[in-house]
């Protein structure tokens, strides 16, 4: 079973583009059985990297929150790639203001380069995962590899947050039998997503905005790029329009509670 997110969605998504303008794009889910596109190699966003020193704002400890029922409530995560680079500190601003917690898929070396951001996020009360060590396309890799890039990051996240992250994305979305086996040994539930605004390729708060908030349903797992400012100029815009539609704002943890099992992909709840 092979997974590779990004390029089914980029590829959907250039063909969709030549029939109606990418506002009204239809946002499809990664599937289990698509078979690898052979432009996405041309299409991956390439990681963001950073120079800037980390934001020095020391981290303020939010009081415990409330246990969620995603049972009873309409619950969706919403989720952030590739980072931390310094501008996270804008959107970790929005979302303290706004009293949401996020699930946060970060890069080793970029925890690294922004240890204070990571120790923020915990101490306001976010959820950190794993998304490799540099984003390298794990289709290919040997286990040895993929072990090593999971990780590195695992060692960097723990040494400032005293826990190793067991929720895994892997760069690109890419998953085989492979992946899920090291996942499997490791512990670790593999998070996917089911709205993707294409954040990466659209630098627009507006349209990110109004792609997420269409898109949103009950038990999505929402996909975002921290690393572009477009899409955390977004998100006090996305954060509104999704309560207003009822939605509960959640971490994946809340979202999937105890369906989280080791090797298992989760595209939603
Ligand atoms: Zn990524």
């Amino acid at each position: 079973m092979l997974w590779r997110v990004m390029g089914i969605l980029a590829s959907a998504s250039v063909l969709a583009g030549l029939l109606q303008p990418a506002e009204s794009l239809p946002l499809s889910s990664p599937r289990a059985d698509a078979p690898r596109p052979t432009i996405a190699a041309t299409v991956s966003p390439p990681p963001v990297i950073p120079s800037e020193p980390s934001d020095p704002e020391p981290p303020a400890t939010e009081p415990k929150p409330k246990p969620v029922d995603c049972a009873k409530l309409k619950c969706v995560a919403l989720t952030f790639d590739d980072g931390p680079v310094s501008g996270t500190a804008d959107l970790l601003r929005v979302l303290k203001r706004k009293h949401v917690r996020a699930t946060f898929f970060v890069l080793g070396q970029q925890v690294t380069a922004h240890p204070a951001i990571i120790r923020r996020m915990v101490a306001e009360g976010h959820v950190i995962g794993n998304h490799s060590w540099n984003h390298p396309e794990f289709w290919g890799m040997s286990a040895k590899a993929i072990r090593r890039q999971l990780a590195r990051t695992d060692h960097a996240v723990a040494s400032i947050t005293g826990h190793r992250p067991t929720l895994v994305r892997t760069p690109f979305g890419e998953i085989n039998a492979r992946v899920r086996k090291i996942a499997r040994s490791r512990g670790d539930a593999l998070i996917l997503w089911d709205v993707d605004p294409l954040d990466w390729k659209k630098h627009s708060a507006k349209v990110v905005a109004k792609r997420v908030i269409t898109h949103a349903r009950r038990g999505s797992i929402i996909l975002s790029h921290d690393v572009w400012p477009s899409t955390r100029h977004a998100y006090a815009r996305i954060i509104d329009g999704l309560r207003a539609k009822g939605f509960t704002l959640v971490t994946v943890p809340e979202l999937l509670g105890h369906r989280l099992k080791p090797g298992r992909v989760y595209l939603r709840a």
